[in-house]
């Protein structure tokens, strides 16, 4: 790969490295004045500081879009398919280095970060296919020497705005699919972890991908504003907590923008009465804790259908003292710091408040944090939760799993579909009529049988119900395609001029 010279530091903490704007195939060094700063989770060390992007900024990353555009919509898709193909190799190539990088600004364990890279490898290789992906339908003789015919066309400029928990494959759902449809791109990463963003855009130009087309501004809510604010940014792909993506679904297209803004969850696993406990406790540790509980699709609530509850809940607490927490990059850990000591400090404050509102506080993570400065809190384990308690009605997005007690299917249904949050759920049964009807009932936009977490296939789309998500189409596989264009349909007929006459009728499809 290209040599990063200034590249986000990998264990050079004794310098606080400069990340920069990626503007029309380069470098950019921020001019606004303003910083944010980057840490290293696992140690607490203040690692870099991100250049925080002005209004004129932006609209330097959009008006080289712009100018890339004319260009990149003309590329034919065999030529498209083909550089995504080159994409695909160097992203595989590199994917150590990336998900060192994931690890050494979010935390996550390093076999997480190779992991967060192959799904989103997966959503590469479905751009791949872009010449069957924007297939239109011909009707020959649809009236009487008329043939008509649908294309899909590129939208120009579309932007990204994404959290912090996925810095690689986030970004991957939405640049690949609207790059390879033909727009330019404007990524605004989380300023908490933006140097992945750094090294896709290296690796993009080393791909040959033309300048211009994927650029990186980051920032805060200056950059995102204008973003939204641009006349030249025709769609915003956001994802990110609820009511954030709530404003920017609103003002997104109150400005006239196409806009999907996927949100937060909160994710509810039922385990019925017939199911295999030991494989729900596995599930639920995994789910839970994986990534910290920093994940969109964690696991937050097992919902324990009758007399399952005191096995479940007993199976799971057995399996925590085994969970080995600690600096990511270290194989043998298995669960990582949280992202700040903020977020770290919050997410423990659910255990406070969770036992003084009258939960059952099972396994205390403030106990088996490793020491040292780093963003650590232990696994922890609520039991006899209800949903008044704050540590339910939050997204606590850390590593704390609340268990809740029904005593009936019915029960466990209703929970689910009264939450305001609609992202993923899953259901551990052996019954399949009952799971058949759970997939039937539950609102939810990605169910997993048996499955703990249903992130969907690239060849399938991800998205949540209800406040975790605002519009229409969901992000990557079919729904992508079509979010990152629109359609046009030609009606044509080659008539012999000799028959042509005035008609002023309403035409006819006969
Ligand atoms: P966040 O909403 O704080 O930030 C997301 C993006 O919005 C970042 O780029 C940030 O810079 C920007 N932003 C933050 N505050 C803003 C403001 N006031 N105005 C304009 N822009 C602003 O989210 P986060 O903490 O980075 O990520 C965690 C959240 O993302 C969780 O709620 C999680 O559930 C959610 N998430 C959802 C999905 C999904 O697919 N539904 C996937 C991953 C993460």
């Amino acid at each position: 790969m290209t040599e990063l010279a200034e590249a986000p530091g990998v264990g050079r903490e004794e310098s606080i490295t400069r990340i920069p704007h990626w503007i029309g195939g380069e470098r950019v060094e921020g001019a606004s004045g303003r910083t944010g700063p980057v840490y290293n989770p696992a140690t607490g060390v203040q690692s870099g500081a991100v250049a925080l992007a002005s209004v004129e900024e932006v609209d330097k990353a959009v008006r080289r879009a712009k100018e890339a555009f004319p260009a990149w919509r003309a590329t034919s898709l065999a030529k498209r398919a083909e550089l995504f193909f080159s994409i695909r190799e160097l992203f595989h190539a590199n994917r150590t280095e990336l998900a060192k990088l994931l690890t050494a600004e979010h935390g996550k364990v390093l076999s997480d970060a190779l992991g967060e890279v192959a799904r989103g490898l997966e959503v590469i290789e479905f751009a791949c296919g872009i010449p069957t992906l924007v297939k239109g339908d011909f009707s020959e003789q649809a009236s009487t020497g008329v043939d008509v015919y649908s294309i899909r066309q590129p939208l120009g400029v579309v932007a990204g705005i994404t959290p912090f928990n996925f810095p690689a494959m986030v970004p991957m759902w939405m640049w690949a699919p609207a790059v390879a449809c033909g727009n330019c791109f404007v990524l605004k990463p989380s300023e908490k972890d933006p140097s992945a963003s750094l090294l896709t855009a290296e690796l993009l130009k080393e791909a040959g991908l033309p300048d211009g087309v994927f650029n990186v501004v980051h920032g805060d809510k200056v950059a995102v504003d204008a973003l939204l604010e641009h006349p030249d940014v025709a769609a915003v792909s956001f994802v990110g907590s609820t009511p954030i993506a709530r404003y920017i679904y609103e003002t997104g297209t109150k400005g006239g923008k196409r806009v999907q803004a996927l949100g937060g969850a909160k994710n509810h696993m039922i385990v019925l009465p017939d199911a295999d406990v030991e494989m729900a406790a596995d599930a639920a540790v995994s789910a839970g804790y994986g990534s910290a509980g920093e994940r969109c699709m964690a696991v937050s609530v097992v919902v324990a259908v009758g007399d399952v509850a005191d096995p479940l809940v007993g199976a799971i607490k057995a399996r925590l003292p085994k969970v080995k927490v600690g600096d990511g990059m270290s194989p043998e850990n298995e669960m990582g710091p949280l992202i700040t000591r903020e977020h770290r400090d919050k997410v423990a404050s659910y255990l406070e408040s969770g036992s003084a509102q009258g939960a059952t506080l099972v396994t205390d993570g403030r106990e088996t944090a490793p020491e040292g400065d780093g963003f650590f809190l232990g696994v922890s384990l609520l039991d006899n939760v209800s949903t008044e308690m704050d540590a339910y009605r939050d997204e606590i997005f850390g590593p704390v799993l609340s268990v809740v007690r029904a005593e009936s299917y019915d029960e466990a249904l209703a929970l689910v579909n009264d939450n305001p949050y609609g992202n993923g759920v899953a259901l551990f049964t052996r019954d399949g009529g009952a799971a058949r009807q759970f997939q039937f009932d539950v609102q939810a936009g990605m169910v997993g049988i048996n499955v703990h977490i249903p992130v969907p296939v690239a060849y399938y789309s991800f998205g949540g119900w209800k406040a975790s998500l605002f519009g229409d189409s969901h992000a990557y596989g079919p729904e992508s395609i079509h979010f990152y264009t629109r359609g046009k349909v030609v009606t044509s007929r080659w008539p012999d001029p000799a028959t042509s006459s005035v008609d002023l009728g309403f035409p006819q499809t006969r």
